[in-house]
């Protein structure tokens, strides 16, 4: 007997939604190249946070709300790095990729992917949390270049500690205002200072803190200080003049993937920036070589 024409008019239905391309939310930090390099075209990957601004100061816009509302899966970075996502309404499933991926973490420290080897554990997290939405034959592809993934951060793990065995080792230190580096520094052996966090309070600098500030910056032997951005601010600004240690002319970007970088670049000129004001030399040859090794994921 045919089915009745209503019942097979809906079924089609459902077949369509079904096989609509799901749409995923990557909302900050490193997530938003990870998780499409990860998804290829299998999902429509929507990036909440642009690459280069402040996470941790920016605020949600309308259209973000839209987004989350038609969202089947939601990736976060965690450990609060943007604390204008805890509230979010999504129909969605909420990930926090770094507190799964990375659950060793006392210092709750959000930074989690300057160290490579976090990025290949988010990166099984991404995936992980992305196969419900898709069949087997997706589910592979997805596996597939997670694997592809995996060996190029992997490189870029040896990439870096070659790129940091080329600072002399007095001189293996990273002066910011804030803690950011914490991770890459734990994994190369570099010291981070992050002379705000560490001698003042809300980053209001009083005389005997820019005193105390300022000794340890010289005793660190640093070549540079590494404001957030540039123009520095004033309070790197006076810093720099207590201090004599110059603002370094260009700055990495910590906060997640830099302007029009991949997340593989944004690590390799990071590391680039903070290399060779530190006395060391940058091999950016091999650092190109990494970069088309993960466009071609
Ligand atoms: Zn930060």
């Amino acid at each position: 007997m045919p089915l009745p024409a209503s019942l097979l008019f809906s079924s089609v239905l459902l077949a369509a939604a079904n096989t609509a391309t799901p749409t995923v939310v990557a909302a900050d930090g490193i997530l938003c190249d990870l998780t499409r390099t990860l998804v290829g075209n299998q999902a429509n990957v929507i990036c909440l946070i642009k690459p280069g601004t402040d996470p941790h100061s920016m605020a949600l816009r309308p259209a973000d709300r839209q987004t989350l509302a038609k969202a089947k899966i939601v990736l976060l970075n965690g450990y609060n790095l943007t604390p204008a996502l805890n509230k979010i309404r999504t129909p969605g499933t909420v990930v926090k990729v770094g507190n799964i991926a990375v659950p060793n973490n006392s210092a709750k420290d959000p930074h989690i992917w300057h160290d490579p080897a976090n990025v290949i554990a988010m990166a099984n997290t991404v995936a992980s949390s992305l196969k419900p939405l898709f069949d087997a034959n997706g589910d592979a592809a997805i596996d597939q270049r997670r694997a592809k993934a995996d060996r190029v951060l992997a490189s870029l793990g040896s990439w870096i500690g070659q790129q940091v065995a080329t600072v002399p080792e007095n001189q293996r230190v990273v002066v910011t205002g804030h803690r950011t580096y914490d991770f890459l520094a734990k994994r190369y052996g570099v010291r981070e200072l992050p002379v705000l966090d560490d001698y003042t309070t809300g980053g209001t600098l009083r005389p005997s803190s820019l005193s105390a500030i300022s000794k340890s910056i010289k005793a660190s032997g640093s070549k540079a200080i590494f404001p957030e951005s540039l123009p520095p601010s004033k309070t790197m600004r006076r810093i720099s003049r207590s201090s004599g240690v110059p603002i370094a002319k260009q700055v990495p970007f910590g906060d997640g993937q830099a302007p029009g970088k991949s997340l593989v670049q944004t690590a390799t000129s990071n590391v680039c920036i903070f290399v060779n004001a530190q006395g060391g030399s940058c091999d950016q040859e091999s650092a190109s070589q990494l970069q088309k090794r993960w466009s071609a994921i």
